[in-house]
């Protein structure tokens, strides 16, 4: 192992225990993991920490990721949600091949089994209310009251589930618990429910069932049925597994998985869980699932991140057991370290100012060379028109700056990328308001290209576009959708993370001036405007307009928190 790897190890203790198994020759040295969603929502950014380390053990461990649907609450889930979800883990660079599963494939298994579980004294019908089954669990401090029915004999069980099955009695009138121990320490094996009466059509199953298993008793059952060796989970059923183990052990399949917990990604300045994204889709507080400002995988993707720097964030924040917050500043950072290598450069106006160059003649268009990324030598050079009459950014101009400007103002002299040396001579300003409606210039025409033959020094380089050859473009920058570093920080049921939302997350500029080669841009792919930032086409473009999304400024203030650290 090289010291590298050593290090990045060191931060994913789940490769520990898996080399450890590996070397001890557990389960036959076989690595089998899966990643489990429930489709009742769009995955996020927290879900892709989980993706990329279970899918990434499988592929460092020469084993297989499974996908599995887990399917067992059907009110609230949906077929658009596994599509989207399949579409999600594939644009992540990840393949689970043939090993495609829904927790609903095993209803039947599920059932069969529960019938065992009652033959064997384990499991009862409880006809208790919900209400009284939550008072009668206790407290951590007191142990529960156990339930009246909790000793009817296997054969008034047998028939009551199997009623149950038939549709015979309402929702809520009886459910099936496991029998384990109401005086456990741990309120998970206080008895808990493993089924419950719910007439809902389901989205794979139809109307073939009217009881459907709990989560805790079929997710187990699915790994043990699947030949899962590591099932890794988020710390909050660290408390569920030995219930997860109980399970196991009375059914007996021949295979155990080890379960492992790990800490939840939480992300500074936005909020993770599916509940609360789904309030944001339908309050209208943004577009969509895939709206770019969402934590989501499909609005990170529309946003212009890209899987390998959503990778490269994910192995960088490692594995642990201790939950935290990470800063989303480290997130746009491994989105800039990707792009800064891969995202050809042009020049975009954002807020346009025009300038008229006097003595360049008029109608004349010129083409000039410009580098498509200087950091890859083998991206080439695009021709770039140049006029009389050009856009600059607005506040690359100033009429009266302070000493260390050294953009456009009169008498001074600077660059215009890849073109000429100008020089600013006159200011045309609106009579009634006094705001500045053009700039005028001058040009050296020994300057072309930005370099002076007499090797006069000309501080700044300021970024154009030609008037007559640009698109007109709606551009629209994305900060953070919230303003409070933990928005859930006031959660009570009222919801108050809306509270939160930041009414600048999204700023939409119109009449900005791009660069014409942005034409033929594909949506979704990554363009550097030089000195602005990374910013791509949005699928919201049509023929008549134009619309590019603001993936990251340019500023990163990850290298600026790192290096105050
Ligand atoms: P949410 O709280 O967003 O509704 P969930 O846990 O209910 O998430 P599932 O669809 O059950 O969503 O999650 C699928 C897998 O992704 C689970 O194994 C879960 O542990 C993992 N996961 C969910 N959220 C995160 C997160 N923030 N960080 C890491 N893993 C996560
Ligand atoms: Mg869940």
């Amino acid at each position: 192992m090289t010291e590298k790897e050593r290090v990045v190890d060191s931060s994913n203790f789940i490769r520990n225990i898996i080399e450890e198994d590996i070397s001890s020759n557990k389960n036959d040295g076989k690595v089998v993991t899966r990643f489990p969603p429930e489709p009742n929502g769009y995955l996020h950014i927290g879900h892709a920490k989980s993706i990329c380390l279970n899918f990434g053990l499988a592929q460092r461990y020469n084993g297989k990721c499974h996908l599995r649907f887990d399917d067992t609450n059907p009110e609230t889930e949906k077929v658009e949600y596994i599509e989207a979800i399949k579409e999600d883990v594939k644009w992540l660079g990840f393949d689970w091949g043939d090993n495609l599963f829904y927790a609903s494939d095993y209803f039947d298994k599920l059932y069969e089994l529960a019938i065992d579980l009652i033959k064997q004294g384990k499991a009862y019908v409880c006809s208790l209310e919900a209400d009284q089954i939550r008072e009668t669990r206790g407290t951590l401090t007191e142990p529960g009251i156990e339930s009246p029915y909790r000793y009817r004999s296997v054969e008034e069980n047998l028939e009551l589930f199997e009623r149950m099955r038939q549709g015979e009695f309402p929702e809520g009138s009886h459910v099936l618990r496991a029998k384990i121990d109401m005086a456990s320490p741990n309120m998970n094996m206080r008895d808990p429910v493993i089924y419950r009466i719910k007439k809902v059509s389901h989205h794979r199953t139809g109307d073939k069932w009217c009881i459907y298993p709990m989560y805790d008793y079929t997710h187990c059952i699915s790994d043990a049925l699947e030949g899962i060796t590591h099932s890794i989970c988020t710390l909050e059923f660290e408390d569920h597994r030995p219930l997860y183990d109980w399970v196991l052990e009375q059914v007996d399949l021949g295979c155990h998985p080890q379960q492992i917990e790990f800490a939840r990604l939480n992300l500074s300045y936005t909020v993770m869980s599916k509940r609360k994204l789904l309030r944001l889709v339908e309050g209208g507080y943004v577009s969509g699932w895939d709206d770019p400002r969402m934590p989501t995988i499909a609005g990170i993707r529309r946003r212009g991140y890209t899987p390998e720097a959503i990778r490269d964030f994910c192995e960088r924040i490692g594995v642990a057991k201790n939950n935290s917050i990470v800063d989303i500043a480290l997130l746009e950072h491994c989105v800039r370290e990707d792009l800064n290598q891969k995202a050809p450069r042009v020049m975009g106006v954002l807020e346009p100012l025009k300038v008229v160059i006097e003595n360049y003649p008029e109608g004349q268009v010129e083409m000039v060379e410009a580098l498509n990324n200087p950091n890859d030598p083998d991206s080439g050079t695009r021709m770039v028109p140049f006029s009389r009459e050009i856009y600059i950014e607005r506040d690359d101009f100033m009429e009266d700056p302070p000493k260390k400007f050294h953009r456009m103002s009169p008498g001074k002299e600077v660059r215009l990328r890849y073109a000429y040396i100008v020089e600013c001579t006159k200011v045309v300003k609106d009579e009634q308001t006094g705001e500045i409606l053009e700039v005028h210039c001058t040009y050296d025409p020994e300057t072309r290209g930005g370099a002076a033959p007499d090797g006069r020094k000309v501080r700044g380089t300021i970024h154009w576009v030609s008037a007559a050859d640009c698109i007109d473009a709606e551009v629209r920058l994305y900060n953070n959708l919230f303003t409070k570093e933990n928005p859930d920080e006031v959660e009570d049921e009222e919801g108050t993370f809306l509270d939160n939302i930041n009414p600048e997350s999204l700023v939409v500029l119109k009449g900005c001036k791009l660069e014409k080669s942005l034409l033929e841009a594909e949506i979704g792919k990554a363009y550097q405007f030089e000195r602005q930032g990374y910013f791509c086409k949005d699928k919201d473009s049509t023929e008549e307009r134009t619309v590019f999304n603001r993936i990251v400024p340019l500023k990163d203030s990850w290298a600026k928190i790192a290096s105050n650290k």
